[in-house]
């Protein structure tokens, strides 16, 4: 089924020069670019983009990380568009990320790793609604 999902190119990852790279890795594994801006985001943003996690441990420290520079904010179409980017990212933690996924190749920590996916339909909805 046609599916939209929401992505993130991550603040580590523009930083470190691999925006091209994993933008060319999405358009290889054949997802349609639907809309792409590359934004500062205040802590305030990214605290309610992750209000779903505002109980963990890692809250601040994630909310600083994604506020700490220039990301790319997407919004990435194809069939089983959902599953296949989690697929094509690979693990949270690189150091357990399958050979050959976007994680696996790029991310630095399990903080700073690289690219964000949703990781169900209507957060998918949520994701796209909050920054488009
Ligand atoms: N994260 C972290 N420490 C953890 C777990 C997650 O810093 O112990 C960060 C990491 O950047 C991750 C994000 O919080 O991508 C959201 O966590 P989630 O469990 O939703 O992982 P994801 O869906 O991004 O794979
Ligand atoms: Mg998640």
């Amino acid at each position: 089924m046609l599916e939209r999902t929401f992505s993130i190119i991550k603040p580590d990852a523009v930083a470190a020069g691999l925006s091209g790279a994993i933008l060319a890795e999405i358009d290889q594994a054949g997802f349609r670019f639907v809309a792409i801006k590359k934004e500062s985001i205040t802590k305030r943003e990214a605290e309610g983009f992750y209000a779903i996690h505002s109980s963990k441990p890692f809250f601040s420290g994630l909310t600083d990380f994604m506020s700490s520079g220039p990301l790319y904010l997407m919004v990435l179409e194809k069939d089983n568009a959902i599953a296949d980017l989690r697929k094509l990212m690979g693990a949270t933690n690189p150091a357990n990320a399958e050979e050959g996924t976007i994680r696996k190749k790029f991310a630095r920590s399990l903080q700073e790793n690289a690219i964000h996916g949703s990781d169900a339909p209507e957060t998918a909805a949520f994701e796209i609604g909050y920054w488009f």
